[in-house]
C-alpha cells in the first residue's frame, strides 16, 4: 500500500485542510501533536540512540520535528500509538539484532545466521511501515518534510492548501 506523499520546505508552516488526516471525516475538531526526529545529516546509530537516552537532540545533529495535524480523537490516539512504536522499534529492532548476534556467536553459532539476525532486526520495522503505513506520517531529510497520507483525498486538498512551488502529489 502506496502512501500519497507532499513534500514541502521545511521553514514552511504546513496548512492542513479541515479534515482528519487518518479517516477523512471532516471537521474533526481535534488535533494530535506527532514528533518524527529527522535526520539534519546523517546521524550515527550510537549518537542517536544516546540522544534517545537522554531525551536531547545534543549528541547526534539530529532534528525533532513536531507538526499539528487535524485528526479525531481515535484516529489521533492511533497516530500517537504508531509513532511511538515506530521510534521504539527503530532503536530496539537494531539493537535486538545486535544483542542476537552476540548471542548466536557466543553459542558458537554460524556468522552467517548471526548476521541474518541482525538484518531482520533492523530491516523488520521498515518492512512493517512500507506494508501497513498509518494514515499520516511525514519525514524530515535536510531542507524539506515529505508529508506522506494514506488518504489520497486529504493528501491533494493538503497540496492545494500549501501552494508553495506546486507541490505535486506523488
Ligand atoms: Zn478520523
Amino acid at each position: 500500500m502506496a502512501t500519497h506523499d507532499v513534500p514541502l520546505p521545511s521553514n514552511r508552516r504546513p496548512q492542513f485542510p479541515d479534515r482528519c488526516v487518518s479517516c477523512e471525516r471532516e471537521h474533526p475538531g481535534n488535533t494530535v501533536r506527532l514528533s518524527v526526529t529527522g535526520a539534519g545529516t546523517t546521524p550515527g546509530a550510537a549518537e542517536s540512540m544516546l540522544d534517545l537516552a537522554l531525551g536531547s537532540t545534543a549528541v547526534s545533529s539530529n532534528r525533532r520535528v513536531t507538526v499539528e495535524a487535524p485528526a479525531c480523537v481515535g484516529c489521533g490516539n492511533a497516530l500517537l500509538r504508531r509513532h511511538r512504536w515506530k521510534t521504539f522499534w527503530l532503536y530496539t529492532g537494531a539493537l535486538g539484532g545486535t544483542l542476537l548476534l552476540l548471542l548466536i556467536l557466543a553459542g558458537g553459532g554460524s556468522v552467517w545466521f548471526g548476521l541474518a539476525a541482525l538484518a531482520m532486526g533492523i530491516l523488520a520495522p521498515v518492512i512493517w511501515e512500507l506494508r501497513w503505513p498509518p494514515g499520516f506520517t511525514f519525514t524530515p531529510a535536510g531542507a524539506q518534510i515529505t508529508y506522506e497520507f494514506r488518504s489520497e483525498r486529504v493528501a491533494q486538498e493538503f497540496a492545494a492548501s500549501n501552494p508553495v512551488d506546486s507541490p505535486k502529489v506523488k
